[in-house]
């Protein structure tokens, strides 16, 4: 068996070493190498990688971008400016415009995220205070006080153990994350799968707006990511990934009468080249558990399904967090501080994110449930606030749970006035989509927004 050996050790010493060089750890190496923080950054590939991941940015992503300083890494790749969202249901659409700013219209992006991402490596990698490394990360190293000094990672051309020293580490190594288990108590659930097809040249009911499709047994939704691509995910329910033939068989069942025929032609051939992505969608709330020399970051901390486009709203959320307490270090030497401000960024991270969480979900669990859904549909289609204020959540704008929870209510008891209205019959029904809306909501809840749940346990 081959056995590793130390070979050497870096004789740099870094202020910060980054695990995972994607949407996470590539955009906080950007945010910082600037000034002049001496950071190294490992990926186990650099490589432009094609995934149905994180390929529309809402609006809220694209506003935290730009206050980083780093929306023109959008430029240039054929990404498409998204306007908002329309729902379909039956013959029945809504199509929603995100809010106004003062200078128009909030935007989303819809794009390839492997394009994305390269831009935003070779502007990290662009600052001399960024080293890049390729290879696996393979473990963190503690001095005798159980303080993180560094890690240890497999040299991808050698194959050569080697180890960093840095003064904090930062593990955004995605949601397979090998180095969460050390870091927090946090359980991850796979909630479903989406199975994803390209679909080109095909014209969209709204152009440039998200699509979500309701009236099928699974919701599926679709946006453009380039000028003549349009990404369709379709939602698989349950923890085992599809199987080709079966995908084959939901896909004509369960999809194709719900494709508006404008679109249907675009998916027969895009079903017919049988060149599906599969994905497992997760929900795993954060509860990290300090650990001082290290911090956890993006789909390692935190996730949520993703039906609303959240997670690199989230994610961006967290750099500019994370990245503003440690710009406001004097210098990297001083731990007691370092661990104040890796404290302070769980914590405001929290509340900044407990929205997208919630929306993320609840609204997954609202969309899988017949009853639920007619409700949401019912309920936005009475425009004014009922949709605005929705979508200025699912945008990634507005932050406030209060407002979300308001809807949320408002969503039942809109959904029981209208059972209750086609007669009293209906309320065995009413009282079942209440209390599935009950089972939906408070964990979620508990999970988001106690403040209890910031850390977890400590395992020391
Ligand atoms: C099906 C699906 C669709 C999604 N669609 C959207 C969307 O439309 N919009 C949206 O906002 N979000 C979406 N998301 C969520 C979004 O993609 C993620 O939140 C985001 O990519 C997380 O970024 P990350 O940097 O944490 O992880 P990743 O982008 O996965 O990056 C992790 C990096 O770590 C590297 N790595 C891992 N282990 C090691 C190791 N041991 N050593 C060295 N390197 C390592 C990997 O090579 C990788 O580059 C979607 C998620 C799924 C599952």
């Amino acid at each position: 068996m081959f056995k590793q050996v130390v070979s050497k050790q870096m004789n740099e010493n870094f202020d910060i070493c980054i695990i995972g060089a994607g949407m996470a750890g590539a955009t906080i190496a950007a945010y910082l190498a600037p000034k002049g923080i001496k950071i190294a950054l490992i990926d186990r590939g650099f490589s432009e990688k094609s995934r149905i991941v994180g390929e529309l940015l809402q609006p809220g992503a694209v506003e935290t971008l730009t206050q980083m300083g780093l929306e023109h890494l959008l430029d240039g790749f054929d990404g498409q400016d998204v306007y908002g969202y329309a729902l379909l249901h039956e013959n029945d659409q809504i199509a929603i415009p995100y809010n106004k700013n003062e200078t128009g219209l909030f935007h989303g992006v819809g794009l390839h995220n492997g394009r994305f991402l390269q831009k935003i490596r070779a502007s990290a990698l662009g600052n001399t205070s960024v080293t890049k490394l390729e290879g696996k990360a393979t473990g963190l190293i503690e001095d005798k006080n159980g303080v993180v000094t560094g890690i240890k990672y497999t040299d991808k051309t050698t194959g050569k153990a080697e180890i960093i020293n840095a003064k904090l580490t930062i593990t955004s190594d995605g949601f397979f994350s090998h180095f969460r288990k050390k870091l927090s108590n946090n359980k991850k659930s796979v909630t479903s799968f989406f199975v994803g097809l390209i679909l080109t040249d095909c014209p969209l009911p709204h152009s440039n707006f998200g699509h979500v499709f309701l009236s099928g047994p699974t919701p599926f939704i679709c946006y453009p990511i380039s000028s003549n691509e349009v990404r369709l995910l379709i939602d698989f329910a349950g923890d085992k990934a599809p199987k080709k033939p079966f995908i084959i068989e939901y896909l004509k069942n369960n999809v194709e009468p719900y494709i508006p025929e404008s679109m249907q032609s675009y998916f027969n051939h895009a079903v017919s080249e049988q060149n599906f992505k599969v994905m497992p969608n997760h929900y795993m709330a954060a509860k990290p558990v300090l650990k001082p020399g290290a911090v956890l970051l993006g789909d390692a901390l935190n996730m949520r399904h993703p039906i609303t486009g959240g997670g690199i709203t989230a994610v961006f959320s967290d750099v500019q967090i994370l990245g503003s307490h440690l710009m406001s270090m004097p210098d990297f030497n001083n731990h007691d501080l370092l661990q104040k401000k890796v404290q302070m960024y769980y914590k405001d991270r929290k509340h900044a994110n407990a929205n997208v969480n919630i929306m993320a979900n609840a609204l997954y669990g609202v969309m899988s449930n017949d009853l639920l859904k007619n409700a949401v549909f019912q309920y936005i289609k009475q425009g004014g606030n009922c949709a605005f204020e929705p979508i200025s959540i699912l945008a990634g704008l507005n932050r406030n749970p209060k407002i979300l929870i308001k809807h949320f209510v408002a969503v039942v008891l809109c959904g029981v006035k209208n059972l209750l209205k086609e007669g009293l019959t209906n309320i065995p029904k009413a009282s079942r989509m209440f209390w599935d809306a009950v089972k939906i909501i408070k964990p979620l809840a508990k999970n988001e927004l106690t403040i209890s749940g910031v850390f977890g346990p400590s395992r020391h």
